[in-house]
C-alpha cells in the first residue's frame, strides 16, 4: 500500500530536507502494507535523524505502538518545534501524513480533531497544572470532559463524533444557546451543511492560533498569559478570544471574575429541551470546568474558531451575492 500523496503536494508542504526524507519512505513502502510498527521503524530510520538531538526523545520512546499512539508524536513534536515553519514542525507534519495516507480513505484521528487539547495538556505540563485522569474521565473512558464534536465546541452525542445540533437528522432537539437565536438559528441539517462548509476555516484557525500562541509561550520562557488567569478573566477574553468576548457583551451577560465561568458555560455549553440522557455528558463537563477553571481553555479556542469561521465564511458569501448583483 502506498502513501497516498503526490510528490508534488510533499514539495510544496514541507522544507526541501523533510520533503526528500518523506519521498524516501514513501519508494520503501511503495509495495507494503504498512502497520504502525513498519511505519516507526521509517520514522526513525529516515526522520530522527534529522531531529535535534534534544529532541529525539520523542521518537526515541516509542516501541510498540499502534496508529494513536504514533499519531501522538505529532502533537508533541508540534508542540517542541515551536516556529511553525521549522524543520521539527515539518517531521510533525509529515507523521501526520504517514499515519493519515497510508489508506484510502485516510484513517482519521480523535488527536486530529483535538490537537489544542493535546497543546493544552502540554502546555499544563510546562506549568505544573495537573490534570489527572480522574478528573478528565469517567464511565470507562467513555466520558472525557475534552470530548467534542469534530464541527464545534459541544460535547459530542455519546458514542458520536459530533453533537446534536450538527447531526443532519432531527432526532434531537437543537442546542438553544440561552440567549438570542444567535447561534441557533439553522434547522440542524442546515447547520450541519453550513458547518461541513466552515470546517477548514475552523480547523485553519485552530491551527494557525495554537502555532502563534505556543511560539509566544516558548519564546516568553512559559511566562507569557496563554492560559486563561484566574483574575481579569474578561480582558484576557477581549485580548485573545474576541469573538467570544463580544458574544458575552452583546447578550449583556455577567463578566465579572467570580461569574464569567458561569455565563460562558450558560452560553456555550447549556442547551434546553433535552433528555437526561442528552444532557448528562453536558451537566458532567459544566460541572468539571466550574470546579476546574483552566479546563474550559480547549472549549473556547474552538468557540472562538468556530465564529470566526462562521464571518469568514458568510463576508465571503455577502461579497459574492454583491458582486452578482453588479
Ligand atoms: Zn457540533
Amino acid at each position: 500500500m502506498p502513501l497516498y500523496i503526490a510528490d508534488e503536494q510533499i514539495e510544496n508542504t514541507l522544507g526541501t530536507t523533510v520533503a526528500c526524507a518523506l519521498k524516501a519512505i514513501k519508494m520503501d513502502i511503495q509495495d507494503h502494507s504498512v502497520t504502525p510498527s513498519l511505519a516507526l521503524g521509517l520514522i526513525k530510520k529516515y526522520l530522527q535523524p534529522l531531529m535535534p538531538e534534544a529532541d529525539k526523545d520523542i521518537l526515541g520512546k516509542l516501541k510498540q505502538v499502534t496508529w494513536d499512539e504514533l499519531h501522538w508524536a505529532y502533537p508533541e513534536i508540534i508542540f517542541r518545534g515551536g516556529q511553525p515553519t521549522g524543520l521539527l514542525a515539518d517531521i510533525g507534519v509529515s507523521i501526520d501524513l504517514i499515519c493519515r495516507y497510508t489508506t484510502n480513505p485516510p484513517r482519521e484521528f480523535l488527536s486530529q480533531e483535538t490537537v489544542e487539547v493535546g497543546n493544552f495538556l502540554l502546555l499544563c505540563e510546562h506549568l505544573n497544572i495537573r490534570i489527572s485522569d480522574e478528573v478528565r474521565y469517567s464511565n470507562n473512558r467513555k466520558f472525557d470532559v475534552f470530548n467534542t464534536c469534530k464541527y464545534c465546541w459541544r460535547q459530542p452525542v455519546p458514542g458520536r463524533l459530533i453533537c446534536s445540533s450538527h447531526t443532519a437528522g432531527d432526532k434531537h432537539s437543537p442546542v438553544v444557546l440561552s440567549a438570542k437565536n444567535e447561534l441557533s438559528e439553522n434547522s440542524p441539517s442546515a447547520n450541519y451543511k453550513e458547518s461541513k462548509r466552515q470546517k477548514p476555516f475552523f480547523d485553519e484557525f485552530i491551527k494557525s492560533t495554537l502555532s502563534r500562541e505556543i511560539w509566544e509561550f516558548h519564546e516568553s520562557g512559559f511566562s507569557s498569559p496563554t492560559l486563561i488567569p484566574s483574575h481579569n478573566i474578561f480582558k484576557w477574553l477581549l485580548d485573545r478570544r474576541p469573538h467570544v468576548a463580544n458574544l458575552l457583551a452583546q447578550q449583556n451577560m455577567v463578566v465579572n471574575d467570580d461569574e464569567i465561568i458561569d455565563s460562558l458555560l450558560l452560553l456555550l455549553h447549556s442547551p434546553e429541551g433535552f433528555t437526561n440522557t442528552q444532557l448528562e455528558p453536558y451537566q458532567k463537563t459544566n460541572h468539571l470546568i466550574k470546579t476546574n477553571p483552566v479546563l474550559i481553555w480547549p472549549m473556547l479556542l474552538r468557540a472562538e474558531a468556530w465564529l470566526h469561521a462562521r464571518k469568514t465564511l458568510r463576508s465571503n458569501w455577502g461579497g459574492k451575492r454583491t458582486q452578482e448583483r453588479n
